[in-house]
């Protein structure tokens, strides 16, 4: 996600009359099969099974359709972890063994449509349907394929049931070559003992291909420069795969600039102006499927400022900003280790897409619903108090007070314009206000000197996932709010470190 701000209520999801027609129960639950009993070769080729499908609603209905499923050339993500350890995502694939009704796979995911329905059009009743994709090994027999979506306790309920035999002849097997220019950066391992990843190109035109390969060396650089990818560089393989565009950039709809691109990225996703995402979920994966991937980053030509990732299906940005690297290490957190957004806005109390009294489902948020057992209870430091007091709320009077202060320059300034004052008079104002605000400035400063000391500590910070009040962060600073150092915090590096494994052991 990307900046967002949420000012609407959430309705009840109404799953029981799709669940009527669907014959299901609300109460499936994951068989209590360990994973290690899962042996990859007695139950799959090593191919990949992806599944395109549509996911259709609003805010009270939703259905998912499946469009198609393909056949691609190699399984490249682990074949030992097989039932996903992580409980992330909003929804859930999980794929049983038909004859011996196993749960064989699983694994968690977001989708766009997962935020759209969080909307005003939405909740206002407004029906859309965006594309997804999601992969699963080629099972040798037929299996039966669960998706479920998560409920307002984020309890997870069957949502479609899909019967797939392997040996379909529905089943599309061209191939994966698209005719686009592939290639490799970092080549360490086998693509199932590595987390492989892809760049995919937006909005670079025919002659832009250098620069596009330069561009993915420049932003897989800057991703080993920082923890823990620094340490695990060993365990990635990288490749690129560029498709020229006609134009150059994406869509700005607010600014009323089209571009005719391959991915037909697009600012102001769910009308928020700096967030941006592709809504050709199925071209997406078409592109990427052309070499072996666990995560998608979409680079997008342009020196505009945005960007935005979803969980386990990919992040995008742009590449020429001055932020761009850094949007790209906080958008990456998103959708390879499910980090949430540790930012929120002091005005927004609470937002409704952490409903009060729920534990998000985020390694690095918490309501802090157990303080004695929060999830980064291990990596606390010692005696620390929690919550940790850091001065959020004196600090959040003396910016409030320093805001109304701006605001009052801004009505001043404007009456000086009115009266057609002259450039000295108007500095006057200016040096006034900023007079004004010194000591304020120098309050803060001091605030800040006051919990120096908690800036390399962890701790529960209250401030995260756009709330302002009720949820807590584990660190003052880190990629997924903000960080002088450009660092993640402790429980985001783990959080990170966690899936790299998963994908490379
Ligand atoms: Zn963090």
């Amino acid at each position: 996600m990307f900046f967002r701000q949420k000012n609407h209520h959430w309705l009840t999801f109404i799953f029981s009359i799709l669940l009527t027609v669907l014959g299901l129960t609300a109460t499936m639950n994951l068989p209590a099969q360990a994973q290690s009993t899962i042996k990859f070769d007695d139950f799959f080729l090593d191919k990949a099974m992806r599944l395109d499908f549509y996911m259709v609603g609003n805010a009270e209905e939703e259905e998912i359709i499946i469009q198609n499923i393909y056949q691609e050339d190699c399984w490249p993500e682990s074949k030992v972890n097989l039932t996903n350890p992580f409980n992330y995502g909003h929804y859930f694939l999980k794929v049983y063994e038909v004859a011996s009704n196993r749960l064989i796979y699983a694994k968690g995911f977001d989708c766009q449509y997962g935020e759209y329905k969080t909307t005003t059009p939405a909740l206002n009743g407004v029906k859309k349907v965006f594309q997804r994709a999601v992969r699963i090994p080629w099972p040798k027999r037929p299996v039966k394929v669960v998706f479920e979506a998560r409920d307002r306790q984020n309890l997870l309920r069957p949502l479609a049931v899909e019967s797939i035999d392997p040996g379909d002849y529905h089943l599309l097997k061209e191939t994966v070559k698209g005719g686009d220019y592939t290639f490799e950066v970092v080549k360490t391992g086998p693509p199932s003992e590595r987390v492989d990843l892809v760049f995919l190109a937006e909005g670079y035109t025919a002659e832009d291909r250098d620069k596009f390969v330069a561009d993915v060396k420049k932003f897989s650089d800057f991703l080993f420069e920082k923890e823990p990818y620094k340490s695990n560089q060993n365990k990635f393989n990288i490749y690129g795969v560029f498709r020229p565009s006609l134009e150059r950039g994406m869509d700005e709809p607010r600014q009323k600039a089209y571009k005719n691109t391959v991915l037909k990225a697009s600012f102001n996703a769910f009308d928020l102006d700096r967030y941006m995402l592709t809504e050709e979920g199925f071209a997406l994966r078409e592109m990427a499927a052309q070499v072996p991937y666990d995560a998608i980053v979409v680079l997008v030509n342009s020196k505009r400022y945005g960007g935005g990732g979803i969980y386990n299906d990919y992040c995008i940005t742009t590449v020429d900003n001055q932020a761009s690297l850094s949007t790209f290490l906080h958008e990456f957190g998103h959708s390879f280790a499910g980090l949430a957004d540790e930012y929120y806005t002091s005005d927004v109390a609470y937002n409704e897409f952490y409903p009060v009294g729920v534990e998000p489902l985020e390694p690095n948020i918490t309501a802090l619903l157990d303080p004695e057992h929060i999830k980064w209870q291990d990596l606390l430091s010692p005696g620390i108090t929690i919550p940790t007091d850091y001065g959020k709320e004196e600090t959040e009077k003396l910016q409030a007070e320093m805001r109304a202060n701006f605001q009052e320059m801004q009505k001043a300034l404007e009456e000086a314009k009115k009266k057609n004052l002259k450039e000295a008079e108007i500095k006057k104002i200016q040096a006034q206000f900023q007079e004004k605000n010194k000591p304020i400035m120098a309050k803060i400063q001091a605030i800040r000197e006051k919990y120096k000391h908690l800036e390399d500590k962890v701790g529960a910070f209250e401030g995260a996932g756009y709330a302002s009040k009720g949820l807590y962060r584990p660190q003052m600073y880190c990629v997924m709010i903000s960080s002088p150092k450009m660092e993640f915090c402790q429980v985001c590096q783990r959080a990170i470190q966690q899936m790299i494994d998963y994908y490379s052991k």
